[in-house]
């Protein structure tokens, strides 16, 4: 079974409702890893799905994040990213691009003396800059 067979499987189990739409919204969400924003989803979409509102894609990810299944990313200020890789991990965005790249790596993180009392479930760690294709412009 891939990775989107058991998503699939995921999916029927949670009784999420398949349409061709949504199917393909998940498809595209599984098929990159530039942590796309629900814009850059329509956009892919619309010429396949002429019928296909924002408001769908929209709505789509709400259900997606409200079941666990995908990430809302606010890594950056203009729009929110989403991801649907739920391991934990980190990123790098690019500041002139906007690209946002997963950091797949441990960090050994202290935890504060401020935070002493809380109970810390996650941390992410976010490097911004220049990717190699925006720092040779
Ligand atoms: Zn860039
Ligand atoms: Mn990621």
């Amino acid at each position: 079974m891939n990775e989107l067979q058991k998503r699939l499987e995921t999916y029927k189990r949670l009784g999420l409702k398949l349409t061709p739409q949504r199917l393909a919204i998940l498809e595209y969400l599984e098929n990159t890893r530039e942590h796309p924003s629900a814009e850059d989803i329509y956009n892919a979409l619309k010429d396949r799905f002429p019928s296909m509102s924002f408001a769908t894609v929209y709505n789509t990810l709400e259900v997606l994040i409200e079941k666990g299944l995908v990430k809302e990313l606010s890594i950056d200020s203009s729009k929110k990213r989403f991801d649907p890789f739920l391991h934990s991990h980190h990123h790098f965005i690019c500041k002139q691009c906007g690209k946002i790249f997963d950091v797949e790596r441990n960090f050994d993180i202290l935890i504060p003396e401020e935070l002493k009392e809380f109970e810390v479930s996650d941390f992410q760690v976010v490097f911004s800059g220049l990717c190699p294709t925006c720092k040779k412009k």
